[in-house]
Formats: structure tokens, C-alpha cells, sequence
């Protein structure tokens, strides 16, 4: 194994240990684009430019160390790659650390033999690109999936399975199910489920079964010798020429954590095998293969319209609060050559892309996970919402003011998921077209009702902007919403007033509500719902509206939907080799996960899997 000295930066950069670098004015270098955010197309240095040196050096460079970054270090360096894995955050883990820990890896594992369960990968592989199957927004899961991806995803998913079990991965002894994230497939149950560790933590920054997966894969990963370079966020994937040659390293800047009130970076949980480094920026020579694993582009607002240009600002982007989906990693692969791929899975309007929540006044409303005020990151989120408990007891508007839809069916997720075939309407058939027909579909969806009817909307974007729980006091009440707490709600997202009117203005001031909303109009939508009230909904059919808003004060909660995953990404063939528009493989460049284009399957199993076949390659074929 090559080492990776920290003496040879130190020698080659005079870069002082310890010398703080633009810390204190830095929340977080590893926020999401969003609010404010400049283009990402614009000029970038120039990636066939290679710098004069390089600060560190190994052989297998692994961008992010989430769901497929941790699975590609650790299979690479089994195969006697020396691994340096790159990442933003103060800590490993990304998305998945947040993640629920449900993992559907299937294809006949030694779990699914365990149980009796028939599975294998020509099954799996016919499941995944399944025309048939449908969701009840109409949303056809795996129609546009890339037949070569799954083909060697399906061969390689049992492996990965049994590779995290070599692996420390511990899952909860219960037999194979097929309940949650329901991302691959229908045939036979795939669902294994890792230990829960409950409530946040320095260990546990979110709190979720995800954080088990992660922990362990780490371990497993540090003891192996893969190192860590945290705090640094890759800006440059180097190529030897935009057309032809290799990719040789990477450019990365140094990207601490300070919360607020504090003066030194935030510390990850294990620290074995970090290079601690504070430079501005470091350079990083990969000798064999660089690795893409950075989590997507649902956070970079310019990127995802791209798909689909409904997804404007306002819109936030799950658990950003813990680690970006920037699209850094697609960008710096488009500037040497590659391209999107499968942009139309990321416009789908299925439960896994976009969804509403019951948690209201906060940004974060993932309904699965939740931040407790455990969270060391408390002082940067701030906030971490209230429960709507029913919806009879709010209504919620648009940001003119006006109802759109019908508020109960809008609780958590749109309207289930495809897994409803298996229970309740008849039954999954592999490829029978009736699949499609059989479950009930709700094709004016929460969705459409907000971001396309697109009310009140302007140059120069057009955004649909939030949407708002609106209730009265005896509201809250009902509700038990404690309100005390100062981490309850955000004061951007949360609004008081006695007025209706008031209430109005005081929306009118959120950073994301574009639109002035007019008093006149709120009130006007709360006298008529209140005329509905012990009767009919003659506007949006709400199953009879039990209570009246009238008692002041009157509140406004956050309530927009949300972005969840990132279905489109680089363009990838089912090595996870990067391919340019023509087809070409960039030689010695990987990419798989959220960032990587064709598979639309959510979750865990496709980015492990993907983690799996690319950290093999990249260490043998290089
Ligand atoms: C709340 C929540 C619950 C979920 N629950 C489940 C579940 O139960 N089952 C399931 O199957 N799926 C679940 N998912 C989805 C799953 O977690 C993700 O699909 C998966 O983690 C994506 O893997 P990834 O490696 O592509 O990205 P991530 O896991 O997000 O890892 C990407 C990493 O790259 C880093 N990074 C980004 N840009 C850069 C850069 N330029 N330089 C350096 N580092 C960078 C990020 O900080 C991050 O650590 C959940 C997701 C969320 C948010």
C-alpha cells in the first residue's frame, strides 16, 4: 500500500497544522446551494490545467463517504488499493447516516435462503425494469430504468449483502421483508433492516437506523487502513485533455463546521485515520481511479430544474441541515467530458421524490426522521418543528393565501407507494401489464395542486413558492403543540399574529415568500372554510371540515413540500464506469448513488451495490 504522508503535504505546500483557515465567518462550507446560490455553470478553472503539485496522493480517491462512498473505499481496499476517502462534512456518513437503515438487497442472499425466501438475479434484474409497475400517482418506477445498470446491479446486489456482513454491518434478527424503502422490486421479499440507535448524538447526529450501517461500515473501513480527509469538499476532478486521457486527481477546499457560538471546527465521532489538514485547498493525486459518490443534486437549485423547472428555490432539500446534495460531483464530471443521464426518473411524482410531511415550521419535514435537541447540530438547524396531528385542525394555502387541495389526504406521503399491489389490490405480477390498472390512482396529486397550479407566481422564476399550515388557537391546542421551547420552531417558518391580516404580513416576510400575500385574501379563504364547517368542502372535498379557525391569535406554519432523492445524475455504464455523451468511457472515473444517472430504484441498495462494483473496479481495472 502506497501511504498517504501527511509530512510530504506538509514539505510540499508549507501548510502550517493547526493555522485556522476562514473558520470563524464559516456555519458550514458544506451547506447546500439554495438561497442566494450563483450558477453552477459559470466559469470554473480549468480541470486539463494540473496543478504544480500534489498535496496527497493514493491510489483510489473516493469522493463522499456516504451509502456508496464507504462500500467503494472499503471493497477497493480489500483489493490492495491505498484509499483516501474525501469528504465535506465534519463527519462521515451523508445522507445515509440519516437514512431509516432499510435495505432492500435482494437476488437470493444468504438471509432470503435463510428464510425460505426464492430470489435470484434474473428475477430481481426482470423486477427492476418492470414497465408494469405503477404508483398511485401513475408514476411508473422502473420504466425508464437503464437495462445495462441493472443487469450488473441485480448480479451484484446478494454479494454486497453478504460483503456488509463481513463488514461489521449488524441487522436486526427478524426475517426478510419487503416494508420499507421498497426500492427493488416486488417478486420476493429484500428488506433487511440495520440496529437502531435511538436519539441523536455525537455518534447519532440524526438519530436513525442509518447511523448503524454507516458506524460500522467505518470501522471496518478505518481498520482496513482507509483514510479520511474530512472538511474538504472536491471542486476539480483533473483530466489529462477534455476529450481523451485519464482523470489524475482532484482539487478540494477546506470546508469546516463552526456552529454558531463556538470558534473551533466540529470534530467527527472516530478520528483513526484522518488526515487533519486546514489548508485553504489540497490537491490529491489518484494513481488509479477517482470515485463520485457525493450524494446527488436535489440541494443545487439550477441543476435540478434542469429536470424540472417547477423545483425552484423555495423548495428544501432533505435532511440538507446534515450534508448537501450540491451536485459537485455531476458538475465537476460534466467540466471533463461526462453527461446527465435519466433526467426523466427525477420529474416523477412519486412518494420518494417529493413529499409532504406532517412535521410543519421547520425545513427539515422528512417525516421518518426527525431532529431531536440532542443533535450536536442543534445551534446550526435551530429548529426542529412541530406535529400537524390532523389536518381538521389546520387548513393550508398557497402563498397567496388560497387552499388548493384537500388537506387530509395530504398527510405524509402523497398517496403510498407500488408496495400497496402486494397487500391489497390483487397482488404484483412480473410484467403483467394489469399491474398498471390495479391499484387506485390520485392523478391530481398534494404535488401538482402546489407546484403546478403555480398561483401568484412571477418573473424571474416563476416559483410556486411555500405552502402554509394555517390554524387559530384552539388549533394548537387541540394539538398540544408546545411552543415554549426556543428550538420548536424557526421564527422564519413560524408566524404568530391576532389578526388574519396581520398573519398575512407577517408571512409575507419569509425569505422564501416571494409573493406580498394579501390579508384580504387569507381572510377571505378562512370565512369560507369556516362556512363549510359540520358540512360539505364544496372546493376540495375535505371529508367534513369539523373545526373553525376564528380564535386568535392565528398561526402559519412551513408546510412546502419537499425534495427527498436525487434520481438523475452522471452518466454511467453498469461498471459504474463514466461515460461521455458518445458513449466513451472516461478512463479511471467512477460514479454511482444518487449522483449517477439511470436508476431511479431508491435508496440504500443501489448505492451500496453501486459503492460494491465500483470499489472493485476502480482498484482493478483502474
Ligand atoms: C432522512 C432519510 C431517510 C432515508 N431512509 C432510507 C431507508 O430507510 N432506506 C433506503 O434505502 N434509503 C433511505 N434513504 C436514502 C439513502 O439514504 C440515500 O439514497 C443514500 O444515502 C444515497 O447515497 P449516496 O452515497 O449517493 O449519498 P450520501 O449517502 O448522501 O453520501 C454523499 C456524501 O458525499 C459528500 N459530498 C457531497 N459533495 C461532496 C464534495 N464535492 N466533496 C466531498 N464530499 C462531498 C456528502 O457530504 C455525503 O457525505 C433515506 C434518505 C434520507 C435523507
Amino acid at each position: 500500500m502506497k501511504k498517504i504522508s501527511r509530512r510530504e503535504f506538509l514539505k510540499n505546500t508549507g501548510v502550517a497544522a493547526g493555522a485556522a483557515v476562514g473558520g470563524g465567518l464559516l456555519l458550514s462550507g458544506c451547506t447546500s446551494l439554495g438561497k442566494g446560490q450563483t450558477s453552477p455553470f459559470g466559469a470554473k478553472p480549468d480541470p486539463t490545467k494540473l496543478p504544480e503539485k500534489w498535496d496527497l496522493e493514493a491510489d483510489v480517491v473516493v469522493i463522499g463517504s456516504g451509502a456508496v462512498g464507504l462500500p467503494a473505499a472499503i471493497r477497493a481496499r480489500d483489493a490492495g488499493a491505498s484509499v483516501l476517502v474525501v469528504e465535506c462534512n465534519y463527519d462521515i456518513g451523508g445522507h445515509a447516516i440519516t437514512s431509516g437503515g432499510n435495505v432492500p438487497l435482494g437476488g437470493g442472499t444468504s438471509w432470503q435462503i435463510r428464510d425460505g425466501i426464492q430470489d435470484d438475479p434474473d428475477t430481481l434484474f426482470r423486477d427492476l425494469v418492470d414497465f408494469s409497475v405503477v404508483n398511485p400517482q401513475g408514476a411508473a418506477i422502473y420504466r425508464y430504468n437503464d437495462r445495462e445498470i441493472h443487469r450488473v446491479m441485480a448480479d451484484n446486489m446478494a454479494p454486497a449483502f453478504e460483503f456488509l456482513l463481513e463488514n461489521k454491518v449488524r441487522f436486526v434478527e427478524q426475517p426478510v421483508d419487503n416494508r420499507g424503502a421498497n426500492g427493488t422490486g416486488l417478486s420476493a421479499p429484500r428488506e433487511v433492516h440495520t440496529i437502531w440507535l435511538d436519539g441523536c448524538s455525537a455518534e447519532a447526529p440524526a438519530g436513525a437506523g442509518g447511523t448503524m450501517l454507516c458506524r460500522d461500515l467505518e470501522v471496518s473501513a478505518r481498520e482496513k487502513g482507509v483514510q479520511f480527509l474530512l472538511n474538504y469538499h472536491m471542486d476539480i476532478i483533473f483530466r489529462e485533455s477534455l476529450t481523451a486521457g485519464r482523470v489524475v486527481g482532484i482539487q478540494a477546499s477546506y470546508t469546516p463546521t463552526i456552529l454558531p457560538g463556538t470558534t473551533e471546527p466540529l470534530a467527527s465521532f472516530h478520528s483513526n485515520g484522518n488526515i487533519t489538514l486546514n489548508a485553504p485547498t489540497v490537491t490529491v493525486k489518484a494513481n488509479k481511479a477517482i470515485i463520485v459518490g457525493t450524494g446527488g443534486s436535489s440541494g443545487n437549485v439550477a441543476l435540478r430544474r434542469v429536470a424540472d423547472p417547477r423545483l425552484t428555490e423555495e423548495i428544501p432539500n432533505s435532511l440538507e441541515e446534515y450534508s448537501p446534495q450540491d451536485g459537485s460531483g455531476e458538475l465537476a464530471i460534466i467540466a471533463i467530458g461526462g453527461t446527465l443521464w435519466g433526467t426523466a426518473n427525477q420529474t416523477l411524482e412519486r412518494w420518494g421524490n417529493l413529499t409532504l410531511s406532517p412535521i410543519v415550521g421547520s425545513r427539515n419535514n422528512y417525516p421518518n426522521v426527525r431532529w431531536d435537541p440532542n443533535t450536536p447540530l442543534l445551534p446550526k438547524i435551530k429548529y426542529i418543528g412541530v406535529t400537524v396531528r390532523s389536518w381538521q385542525n389546520a387548513i393550508m394555502v398557497n402563498q397567496v393565501g388560497k387552499r388548493f387541495y384537500n388537506e387530509m389526504s395530504a398527510v405524509s406521503y402523497p398517496a403510498g407507494t407500488a408496495n400497496g399491489l402486494l397487500d391489497n389490490y390483487g397482488g404484483y405480477t412480473q410484467g403483467d401489464w394489469r399491474n398498471g390498472i390495479k391499484l387506485p390512482h390520485a392523478p391530481n396529486n398534494y404535488l401538482d395542486a402546489a407546484l403546478a397550479l403555480n398561483e401568484g407566481s412571477g418573473p424571474p422564476d416563476y416559483a410556486a413558492g411555500p405552502q402554509w399550515a394555517i390554524l387559530d388557537a384552539d388549533g394548537v391546542a387541540r394539538m398540544r403543540w408546545d411552543l415554549e421551547p426556543s428550538y420548536a420552531v424557526d421564527p422564519n417558518l413560524f408566524f404568530k399574529a391576532d389578526t388574519l391580516e396581520e398573519l398575512a404580513d407577517k408571512i409575507s416576510t419569509c425569505t422564501y415568500q416571494h409573493h406580498q400575500m394579501s390579508g384580504a385574501v387569507l381572510r377571505a379563504t378562512v370565512e369560507r372554510y369556516n362556512s363549510f364547517v359540520g358540512g360539505t368542502d364544496a372546493d376540495f372535498a375535505k371529508p367534513t371540515p369539523q373545526y373553525r379557525i376564528e380564535k386568535p391569535p392565528f398561526y402559519a406554519a412551513w408546510n412546502t413540500v419537499q425534495l427527498h432523492d436525487t434520481y438523475m445524475g452522471a452518466r454511467i455504464n453498469g461498471h459504474c464506469q463514466v461515460l461521455t455523451l458518445e458513449g466513451e468511457v472516461i478512463p479511471g472515473l467512477y460514479c454511482g448513488g444518487e449522483s449517477s444517472g439511470g436508476a431511479s430504484a431508491h435508496g440504500l441498495a443501489r448505492c451500496i451495490a453501486q459503492g460494491y462494483i465500483a470499489g472493485y473496479e476502480a482498484a482493478v481495472t483502474g
